[in-house]
């Protein structure tokens, strides 16, 4: 670990008692900082919170004490998820106390170099792949974030010939002063998170933090395609790689119809790619770009392309029967996602769609609809959904209560050579816990047929 020495003696306040919190309050309680935890809601039941107490760390739950900020803190490193509204938050910034994310905190430690991915969607899918070519490149790749460990616990363990690949939110990016990972990654930008940034501009320049502070010596990977982002890269020092989708480009990464080029040159034919979709070429070129940059060779990176077949969750390839091909896209908890995946197959689908009901209009999938063959609906939104559907012109139409009807439903629509896909455009909190729940679910129902 590196600069062990800076948090000794430090009065830290971590706001949010979630995993990234307890795993930042135990690894600054290790570092010799005076470490203070702060949860709104109550305490009772909370394991977590008492094993800290035991660690010698000091909980408060159930709110925030008036006048908390009085105690002297030095630093709050607050749960990426806490609004900037928060009063302590507010309180914090006002007089002057930084507030970090525990990412700004993982940079500081690691002894390994970081490459940081960003993007409004393809963020965890870009990290898998890009760990899987690191791993067969044999470069010791640590995977961090939402699908691995809490970053700041992998950096604690990384040396110095590791990689961290780290998959990083605006909300994340937003806490951080002096990140800079070696390679950062910008995937795309879309409308996304408003209610938590308050505007696309502020959303932006969150996600600009990954690279704000590289240097002419870091790499910065982006999505040339998106003139929004093009205009950001613009104002970094990192040496740019941009990536486009259309066509051939002398520099950086590219594909068309048939190949994917590094710097020109035909580097892989797109036929051993295994993961599906427009959209995933996104995620493939930016991890191959990164692949390339932290010295992968060639046999690692197609190895990965031509045996990946997908995160569990996204657009997840599940089984072929009966000449059927099953996809699980569980994870398309919004209309944006679903349209990605429409846009994957170019044969008829039997799409399985429906969940809560947030009121949001499934206009946005009406270009889309065209390849649908039949729908079965499901979850709160079943009825609006089979209306959608009816008026994009789909004739076969169910709703069914339970995913295991569901699937046998979608079976009895389909014809041989059809792809079968859950891609809800709907979060999964009406019948699910999560939509990792519901995926493994659908999965099940499939497996069972
Ligand atoms: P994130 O981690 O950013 O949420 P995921 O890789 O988990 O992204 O994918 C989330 C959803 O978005 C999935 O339904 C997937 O099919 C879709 N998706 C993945 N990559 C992209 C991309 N580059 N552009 C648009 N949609 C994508």
């Amino acid at each position: 670990m590196k600069n062990q020495e800076s948090f000794k003696g430090l009065n830290v306040l971590v706001l949010g008692l979630a995993k990234s919190g307890v795993a930042a309050a135990n690894l600054l309680h290790s570092l010799g900082a005076v470490v203070t935890v702060n949860d709104a809601s109550p305490e009772e039941g909370n394991v977590e919170a008492e094993l800290l107490r035991e660690a010698g760390i000091s909980v408060l739950c159930g709110g925030h004490p008036p006048g908390i900020l009085d105690k002297g803190f030095g630093l709050v490193v607050k749960n990426p998820g806490i609004p900037y509204q928060n009063p302590v938050v507010q309180d914090a910034l006002q007089r002057g106390i930084p507030v970090w994310t525990e990412i700004e905190l993982t940079y500081r430690i690691s002894e390994a170099p970081i490459i940081s991915i960003t993007g409004s969607n393809g963020k965890t899918t870009t990290t898998t792949l890009l760990f899987h070519m690191l791993n067969i490149g044999k470069k010791k790749p640590l995977i961090a974030g939402n699908i691995g460990t809490v970053s700041c616990s992998v950096a604690e363990k990384a040396k110095e010939d590791n990689i961290i690949v780290l998959e990083a939110s605006s909300f994340q990016l937003m806490g951080t002063e002096c990140f800079r990972p070696k390679i950062s990654i910008w995937i795309n930008l879309y409308d996304s998170h408003l209610d938590y940034h308050g505007s696309f501009d502020a959303y932006a320049d969150a996600k600009f933090a990954i690279t704000k502070n590289q240097l002419e010596s870091d790499y910065f990977i982006y999505n040339a395609d998106q003139p929004e982002i093009g205009k950001f890269a613009a104002s970094t020092a990192a040496t740019k790689i941009p990536f486009s989708l259309k066509g051939r480009t002398d520099f950086g990464i590219s594909a068309d119809d048939d190949n994917i080029y590094w710097n020109g040159e035909p580097y892989v034919s797109r036929s051993i790619i295994m993961l599906p979709g427009q959209h995933n070429l996104e995620n493939i070129l930016s991890a191959t770009a990164a692949a390339i940059l932290s010295g992968c060779d060639k046999i690692a990176i197609e190895n990965v392309l031509s045996s990946f077949t997908g995160v569990r969750h996204r657009m997840q390839f599940v089984k072929e029967w009966k000449s059927r091909k099953f996809y699980n896209d569980s994870k398309a908890t919004n209309t944006l996602a679903t349209k990605s995946a429409l846009t994957a197959f170019k044969g008829p689908i039997v799409l399985l769609a429906g969940g809560l009901d947030r009121g949001h209009s499934f206009e946005e999938l009406r270009p889309y609809m065209s390849n649908i063959k039949a729908v079965v609906c499901l979850g709160q939104t079943a009825e609006r959904f089979a209306e959608f559907a009816a008026s994009c012109g789909v004739h076969d139409i169910l709703i069914s209560e339970s995913m295991e009807d569901a699937v046998h439903k979608a079976f009895s629509l389909s014809s041989e050579g059809d792809t079968i896909l859950l891609s809800p455009a709907c979060a999964s909190w009406d019948q699910y816990p999560s939509f990792e729940t519901r995926g493994d679910h659908f999965i099940e129902a499939v497996m069972h047929l």
